[in-house]
């Protein structure tokens, strides 16, 4: 029986910290606030509630599989995509009918979504052979040579986009799920459009009382397997020698030894601070920050008729967005904003009669006292452009909570503000991510800025899979 700290109680390390409880080994989580889930976290206000990060849940399998018992809600749709020139696409779940929404908005181009959603699918089963299932650092038992050219190497999501659409704003509905990873569609590699394939394939869930909950079910079953978990805790060390680590240094200044740590901390964290290692750091500086997020969260009065649980009110210029946001590292002027509204599904979310409104744009990651808009006033401006698009607030909100990219970095302990990460930055930038074994022995690295990446799923799959590592490496 080993002796194993898990630093931070996000997702990934919470998975790998259970799996190595279960296997019979001594395992002490610390996590630096009063609450476990990382960016799963919500906020309250008035009888509404709030999801500050994760709205979506795909593959939760991956979670069923750990034993953990979640009360899963299906939306009637994936989403509701309205444009700029007041167009709209509802992205039913069943492809057959979502090929068909898709010929009546662009006619010609059912077939080509047809054909997109096979290459998804085939992209994402090569992936789980060949990228997901085990380290970088040695060749997937299962992947197959076809494998390297299913994920469209060498194409970035906008590539790709053009390659199965003609109309533009398709190649926008393609371009949307770069920033799932806090990326731009133009720079991101295309393999992250196999998002929507598993989407359409396995679903787009809700848990029922908010996705937070999946962090307090995680949290049961790590009680039931007998994890040590301190919270209010922060790691402000991994002491080490030249060879292997020693434990962690606590903020009260007190050691405690390991045989194996487990940073699930941003990589850029352990490596600025934890374990200071200049080079590493570079490393993953060069990977490029992800973007950052401007949330307002509003208690709305009355019910919206039609709304769906999740819906994106696109803007009329993507690429300037992304040049605003990437290039010159402004709140873009004319945002796409996300709308999710999880009281359509569940009511304990608002008070009867309201709903709670998430409203989230993408922004620069960086402290906004750099931006040339206040935040007060960018938020005025993003219910503007809102009220124009058809979402008209104005008479109905009852409070509108703002939380700025500087709010969610203290928050999530995010290093340098960029909430998702590492952006994936080029079409190879997937395969430059931080592998799961540290630079000494003893050491791993779990959750969204290390291999596989970010998104529940894939954390939830790097804790699994650093839980084996650690077990192949303990005597
Ligand atoms: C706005 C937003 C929306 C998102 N939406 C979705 C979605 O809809 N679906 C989806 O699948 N994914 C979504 N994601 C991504 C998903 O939330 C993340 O990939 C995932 O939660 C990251 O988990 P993690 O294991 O990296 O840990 P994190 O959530 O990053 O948690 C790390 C933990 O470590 C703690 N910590 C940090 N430093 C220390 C220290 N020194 N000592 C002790 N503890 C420390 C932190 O307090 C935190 O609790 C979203 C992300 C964001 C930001």
């Amino acid at each position: 029986m080993a002796k194993v700290i898990v630093v931070g109680g996000g997702v990934g390390g919470m998975v790998c910290a259970l799996l190595l409880a279960r296997r019979g080994h001594r395992v002490r989580l610390y996590e630096r606030r009063s609450r476990l889930g990382g960016k799963l976290a919500e906020h309250r206000r008035d009888g509404f509630s709030f999801s500050l990060g994760p709205s979506l849940l795909t593959l939760p399998d991956v979670f069923t599989d750990l034993g953990l018992k979640l009360d899963l809600v299906e939306p009637r749709e994936l989403c509701h995509y309205r444009f700029a020139d007041g167009s709209a696409l509802t992205a039913h779940r069943d492809p057959a009918r979502m090929a068909a929404e898709v010929e009546r908005f662009a006619p010609g181009e059912g077939r080509n979504w047809t054909a997109f959603h096979a290459w998804g699918r085939a992209c994402f089963a090569a992936s789980r052979r060949a990228f997901f299932a085990g380290p970088l650092t040695r060749p997937p038992a299962h992947a197959r040579p076809s494998d390297l050219w299913a994920v469209a190497p060498g194409r970035t999501v906008d590539g790709l986009a053009r390659r199965f659409f003609t109309d533009p704003r398709l190649r926008q509905y393609v371009g949307r799920y770069a920033t799932y990873a806090g990326s731009s569609p133009y720079r991101a590699p295309a393999a992250l459009a196999c998002v929507p394939a598993v989407e359409h394939d396995h679903g787009g869930w809700y848990v029922a009382g908010g996705l937070p909950r999946l962090a307090d079910a995680l949290a049961g079953l790590l009680e039931k397997a007998g994890v040590e978990v301190a919270l209010d805790t922060e790691v402000t060390e991994v002491p080490a020698d030249a060879d292997r680590v020693l434990g962690v240094r606590l903020a009260s200044g007190e050691r405690e030894r390991a045989d194996a740590v487990v940073a699930g901390v941003d990589a850029a964290a352990l490596y600025g601070r934890l374990l200071p290692d200049r080079r590493r750091l570079r490393r993953v500086a060069r990977l490029g920050m992800s973007s950052s997020v401007f949330l307002l969260l509003a208690g709305v009065e009355g019910r919206t008729g039609g709304l769906a649980h999740h819906s994106v009110v696109f803007s009329a210029d993507y690429r300037r967005e992304f040049s605003d946001i990437f290039e010159r590292r402004r709140p873009p002027e004319d945002p796409t904003v996300y709308l999710g509204c999880s009281a359509v599904d569940d009511p304990s979310q608002a008070p009867e009669g309201a709903e709670n409104l998430v409203m989230l744009v993408n922004v620069p990651a960086g402290d906004p006292g750099r931006w040339p808009i206040r935040p007060e006033s960018y938020r005025d401006l993003v219910l503007e452009r809102l009220a124009a698009r058809g979402h008209d607030l104005s008479g109905r909100l009852r409070f509108v909570d703002l939380f700025t990219p500087a709010d969610l970095r203290d928050r999530y302990g995010a290093w340098g503000g960029s909430v998702y990460g590492a952006a994936y930055d080029g079409p190879f930038s997937a395969f430059r991510r931080p592998g799961n074994r540290g630079p000494r022995r003893g050491l791993y690295l779990v959750g969204g800025s290390a291999h596989p990446g970010g998104g529940l799923p894939l954390v939830a799959m790097g804790g699994r899979l650093v839980a084996s590592l650690v077990e192949e490496d303990l005597p």
